[in-house]
């Protein structure tokens, strides 16, 4: 028998709630043809329910539907309906914001508060900002010669595919859905199959928002097949991809074998805070500390490598570690917890397992280093310290709550130690001098540097990586040429005044 597409869920907080779990496509949920893929609660390891999956098959029928939409109805649609639309949308997730947030948290484990007051409202901030870019693309006229009129057009893609990750499962949807429908794509999306939950919300909300059929599709299933058959299907015109840099290159031979897809890549990384002596200290232990422990340390752009200035090495550490201490771990659903678990097993063997390693090469646990309780995924906030450029645990992205610090003697060593990574997605320095902050900001090659604070996001400027933390730029108004492509038009005037 089919499972139906509305299942009850408990949560740990003893409420129920009501989840989709089919796939969303064409505006209806419909049953998947793959496996049925079972999501975990990561604070309890429980079962939360059962979801349907795409085969190849339903994978075609989302792409079909989006690909006959975009030619038959959204490529008409004017600009301004498509601001409006996604307005709709935005105001119907602050309506369900709770519900949202709630879906976040119990499949992903983050905290509820942080999950509605960050993830959901700078999610509804995304959606809001690329409305108001609907009706603003547009091309430019060019003079050539007097008797040719030439203009440009920044045309939509066609069907857009994404694939997203399980850190921010609302938000890493944001991102992409908000650019990609605000230029004139239609979307086949898949959720990570680790916590499609609040994406599934989603497609009932783009219905009640009055979107047409097809403009908005929602999948999910495992990579190597549901998101190879988006990744290789010749009527998808671009992929937009977060997650790591190895499934990073899959999608880039897949594309490259069927259709040359355009790509945006969105990838790991292994960023860089460095602390300058002259530094308010007390500041950077505070950014620092946000840097790398939000969201249990899952974060691709988490600050994951502290270099240290050595005259304030020792001071640094210890107030780093008071901060550290300050982190509530808990149930994602008490109010004050800031920590909750890791999002599932194999992430959370793959942290303590980093963290023995990081013993076994030498370095001194500081803080931390163990699992935290006995039931759920959860692991102590953990500080390496005394750590140098050679270990692995500097060198490999953990994508969990430890974090390697090491020192350095001169500014222009720690640029090089910086930039002595695969990555570059971010990185941040803190100092009260202007020409060191100018300085390292310029020359660590990062796509993102903050100065002075660390983690902090805005949906107006622009974000992604440098060197194999990938390409394209997600958000602010850069993130609309990689949802077009420009056309240009090349008219001889026929008569002569
Ligand atoms: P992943 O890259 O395997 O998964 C991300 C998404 O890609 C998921 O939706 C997955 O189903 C899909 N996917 C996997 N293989 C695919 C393929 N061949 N074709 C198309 N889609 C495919 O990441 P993960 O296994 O969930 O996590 C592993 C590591 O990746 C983490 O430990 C972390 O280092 C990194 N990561 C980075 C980010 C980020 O934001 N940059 C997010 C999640 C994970
Ligand atoms: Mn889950």
């Amino acid at each position: 028998m089919v499972q139906a597409d509305i299942q009850p869920i408990r949560l740990t907080n003893g409420k129920t709630v009501k989840v989709h779990t089919q796939l969303f496509i064409n505006n209806e949920f419909v049953p998947g043809h793959g496996p049925l893929i079972e999501t975990i609660n990561p604070a309890n390891e429980e079962v939360i329910c059962k979801v349907h999956s795409a085969d190849e098959a339903d994978v075609h029928a989302a792409v079909e539907a989006a690909y006959n939409c975009y030619y038959t109805t959204w490529s008409k649609v004017a600009p301004a309906e498509r601001g409006r639309l996604l307005n709709r949308l935005a105001d119907l997730m602050e309506r369900d914001k709770d519900e949202i947030a709630t879906l976040d948290a119990v499949d992903n484990g983050k905290s509820f508060v942080v999950a509605r007051d960050v993830d959901v409202t700078d999610s509804i901030a995304c959606y809001r900002y690329f409305a108001g870019w609907a009706d603003k693309i547009h091309g430019k006229t060019i003079d050539t010669t007097s008797d040719k009129w030439c203009y440009t057009r920044h045309e939509a893609l066609g069907v857009v595919g994404a694939v997203i990750p399980w850190n921010y499962p609302t938000m890493m949807a944001a991102w992409k859905f908000a650019p990609a429908l605000a230029a004139g794509n239609t979307i086949v999306m898949k959720s990570s199959e680790v916590t499609p939950l609040a994406t599934l919300k989603f497609g009932e909300l783009v219905k009640e928002a009055g979107f047409p059929a097809g403009v908005v599709n929602v999948i999910t299933g495992y990579g190597h097949t549901t998101g190879t058959a988006l990744s290789s299907h010749p009527k998808v015109s671009k992929m937009a991809f977060t997650g790591s840099t190895l499934t990073g290159r899959r999608i880039m031979e897949s594309s490259a074998g069927s259709n040359l897809k355009k790509l945006q890549l969105e990838l790991g990384g292994k960023s860089a805070q460095i602390v300058l002596a002259d530094a308010d200290l007390e500041n950077a232990a505070y950014w620092a500390c946000g840097g790398i422990f939000n969201n249990h340390g899952q974060s691709c752009n988490a600050g994951s490598r502290i270099f240290v200035q050595e005259s304030v090495y020792d001071k640094f550490i210890e107030l780093f570690i008071e901060e550290t201490k300050k982190i509530k771990i808990g149930d994602p659903f008490d109010d004050d917890t800031f920590q909750g678990p890791q999002v599932n097993k194999s992430q959370f063997e793959k942290i303590l397992n980093y963290i023995d390693i990081g013993k076994k090469e030498g370095a001194k646990c500081a803080y931390g280093g163990k699992r935290w309780g006995n039931k759920g995924y959860y692991i102590e906030p953990t500080v390496f310290v005394d750590c140098h450029n050679q270990m692995r645990i500097m060198r490999e992205e953990i994508f969990g709550p430890v974090v390697a610090i090491g020192k350095f003697k001169t500014v222009e060593e720690a640029i090089a130690l910086a930039n002595d990574s695969d990555y570059g997605l971010a990185g941040g320095v803190y100092t009260k001098d202007l020409d060191a902050a100018i300085r390292v900001t310029n020359e660590v090659k990062a796509g993102t540097m903050w100065v002075n604070c660390y983690d902090v996001f805005d949906q107006s400027t622009p974000f992604g990586g440098y060197k194999q933390s990938g390409f394209g730029k997600e958000l602010g108004k850069y993130a609309l040429q990689e949802y077009t492509q420009v056309k240009v038009v090349k008219i001889q005037l026929q008569s002569k005044l």
